[in-house]
């Protein structure tokens, strides 16, 4: 009899390595499997202070490591308040892996009512990956979050909405590039398994951040580049509060755990219908300062020839009008209207 139940109790005990999980280290504590612990992470450059609040998820079960931002942009609220919700619902005992989720990468925006830049230092957080230990505060809290979250996860999500001035039609991205074939194939995976009716394509194919001596500048850019599958979410607009995407968020972050089997899936025999992808973008950037009028709205599909608005001088005459160029989709437009040269007025999607 012992003959038999040694090697079993060798087998179950095997087994139960393999499947469960140890505890997780963050920032100097241990976080129990089945457990979520909050952390609220000091940066400090010369006199300007802020906080990261970070929540990390550590799993009842073994599994991969997904770490997820909101706030990168602290006036892209849908995001942040989508990420107030999943501490909730997401369960560390429902969960197999880890989690760390940033609430408000860019505090000192949020706290400033900041579109795009921190009021501390007028970076754009999404501008200065990989950040620097040196550097300005916008800088460090990169760097912070390039070495304790982008370098531990084996896939990364952003999560992003339309900032204050900026109507936006809601998608799932991927970063791609033709030399990374499989991390490409899985971020799409990522980007599709949300559930959005679109997924872009960020093709990285030639861009200078991807050069290996360059900074990636984008969060995402950031963990693409050290060969992590990396998805992006824009859903929300107008640096509004909506109920509507911020559902679409937490619910999007859901689908995707469920797919990368952090989540366990009741529902996986139901087929989610096919996105539209968007392959290409058209960048349409304004040569005037002025009064820009929009006449199209995110999610309108256009076709070649169709004015998409105008910018009148600050005494009402038209001094620049903006054309499709291609039939497509607004992915994003100004609407309000402040306008600066060399900004972009429209963002058109092309299928
Ligand atoms: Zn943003």
């Amino acid at each position: 009899m012992l003959k038999i139940l040694c090697p079993l109790l060798l087998l179950i005990c095997s087994l139960q390595n393999t499947f469960a999980q140890s505890s997780y280290q963050f920032d100097g504590r241990q976080i129990k499997p089945g457990t979520k612990q909050h952390f609220t992470i000091p940066i400090v450059s010369g006199k300007d202070t802020t906080i990261i609040p970070v929540t990390v998820f550590n799993g009842l079960k073994k599994g991969k490591t997904l770490g997820i931002t909101a706030g990168v942009h602290g006036y892209e609220y849908a995001p942040i308040l989508a990420a107030q919700k999943l501490i909730s619902s997401i369960d560390p005992k429902n969960l197999s892996g880890v989690i760390i989720l940033v609430q408000i990468a860019n505090m000192e925006s949020f706290r400033g009512r900041s579109p795009y830049i921190s009021p501390a230092d007028r970076k754009n957080l999404n501008r200065v990956f990989p950040g620097s230990a040196n550097g300005t505060i916008t800088e460090r809290v990169a760097d912070y979050i390039t070495k304790n979250i982008i370098v531990k996860s084996d896939y990364f999500l952003d999560t992003h909405s339309g900032d204050a001035p900026e109507d936006l039609t809601a998608y799932g991205a991927y970063y791609s590039n033709s030399s990374m074939p499989a991390i490409s194939k899985t971020g799409k995976e990522m980007a599709v398994s949300m559930g959005f009716d679109y997924v872009v394509t960020f093709d990285t194919d030639g861009k200078n951040y991807m050069n290996k001596n360059e900074p990636a500048l984008y969060c995402t850019a950031e963990a693409f580049k050290r060969g992590i599958p990396a998805a992006d979410i824009e859903c929300g607009r107008l640096g509004m509060v909506e109920e509507a995407p911020v559902k679409k968020v937490e619910s999007s972050v859901l689908n995707m755990l469920k797919h990368l089997k952090f989540m366990p899936d009741e529902h996986a025999e139901v087929q989610q219908q096919a996105p539209v992808m968007i392959k290409g973008r058209m960048y349409y950037s304004s040569k005037q300062t002025g009064i820009f009028y929009a006449l199209k709205k995110a999610r309108e599909h256009v076709k070649k020839g169709m004015q998409l608005g105008y910018t009148t001088n600050y005494f009402g005459e038209t001094v620049e009008k903006f054309y499709a160029q291609e039939d497509g989709l607004i992915l994003l437009i100004i609407g309000t209207p402040a306008i600066n040269k060399d900004e972009d007025v429209v963002v058109l999607g092309t299928l």
